[in-house]
């Protein structure tokens, strides 16, 4: 596994192999790495010829200052456990090799509503910082297929909108949520959680999977006033709970709305702040 920190060194590596006709597999991650991420990377290598992941942990993305001082950084067993993976090539830059003085690196695209709701509303500038890096890495690496989480399912919305409206060739590939056994999604801010807390954050997932158990039965209104119910019950402070449209992130008000439904929320457990999502219809094919 080759580990590269310079642009100019990567680019060489990569342009050598995709004139060669090696198709790239790109994972991008902030580090801290899990079981979610790697099932990027197993996907990534089943797909592609050659995986590249990042690990750099974006200041542009965070509104608050302590949020990034405190965002775990374990570079040394992130390695290894891409090394075990099978990872072809790590991508561990600085800051200011991605972001060098005087190359303009913002995103000026319109995303409507996507960037409004949810997320959007209450971390701003995080998705004009989270396309700022996303755009510049696919500047950096190319790649034929670009891997991300459904965890992250506004990014991956955002990211979609993105390579639609710049017209990259590169494909988005949304793999599923990993989880921990009793069902809380896997994250890297998992690892600031007492066991305790950990314990009591499988409500999160179980607040979303009472919703899909109940779909179509009750009103939106009164499963979004029972999710939060079950939160605040077990101690957790709800910031938003969303039912919505799977495209558009237009909030729904009845389930006629739409075909492809999904319900977001994210929640604060302590001062540690957790995002969460389920399907709970698809569109027919
Ligand atoms: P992050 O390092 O948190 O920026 O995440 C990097 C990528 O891993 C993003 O595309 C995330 O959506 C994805 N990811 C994070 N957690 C999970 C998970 N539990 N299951 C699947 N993918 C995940």
């Amino acid at each position: 596994m080759l580990v590269i920190k310079q642009v100019a060194e990567l680019k060489r590596f990569l342009t050598s192999k995709q004139q060669t006709g090696s198709s790239i597999g790109f994972v991008p991650t902030m580090g801290a790495l899990h079981n979610g991420h790697i099932s990027l990377i197993n996907r990534s290598i089943k797909e592609s010829d050659l995986t590249v992941c990042s690990i750099f942990v974006n200041p542009t993305q965070f509104n608050e200052a302590s949020d990034l001082e405190k965002y775990p950084r374990t570079l040394e067993s992130d390695l290894e456990l891409l090394l075990e993976a099978g990872t072809d090539l790590v991508f561990a830059p600085s800051v200011l090799e991605v972001y060098p003085k005087g190359l303009e690196t913002a995103v000026n695209i319109d995303l409507g509503q996507l960037a409004t709701v949810m997320e959007g509303e209450f971390r701003p500038g995080h998705f004009e910082g989270m396309m700022e890096v996303v755009n510049r890495l696919l500047d950096i690496v190319e790649p034929d297929k670009l891997f991300m989480g459904q965890k992250d399912f506004q990014q991956a919305a955002i990211v979609n909108e993105m390579l639609k409206q710049t017209k990259r060739p590169t494909k988005l590939v949304v793999c599923p949520i990993i989880r921990e056994s009793h069902g809380l999604a896997m994250s890297s801010r998992n690892e600031r959680l007492s066991p305790e807390d950990r314990d009591i954050a499988k409500v999160l997932s179980q607040s979303l999977q009472h919703v899909k158990a109940n779909m179509g039965q009750k009103t939106i209104e009164q499963l979004k006033k029972e999710a939060v119910k079950l939160i605040k019950e077990a101690g957790l402070k709800p910031i938003y709970f969303e039912i919505s449209d799977g495209d558009s992130l237009k909030p729904l008000e009845s389930w006629e709305e739409s075909d492809y439904i999904v319900a977001c929320l994210a929640a604060f457990i302590g001062n540690i702040r957790l995002i969460d999502n389920e399907i709970i219809k698809f569109p027919k094919v």
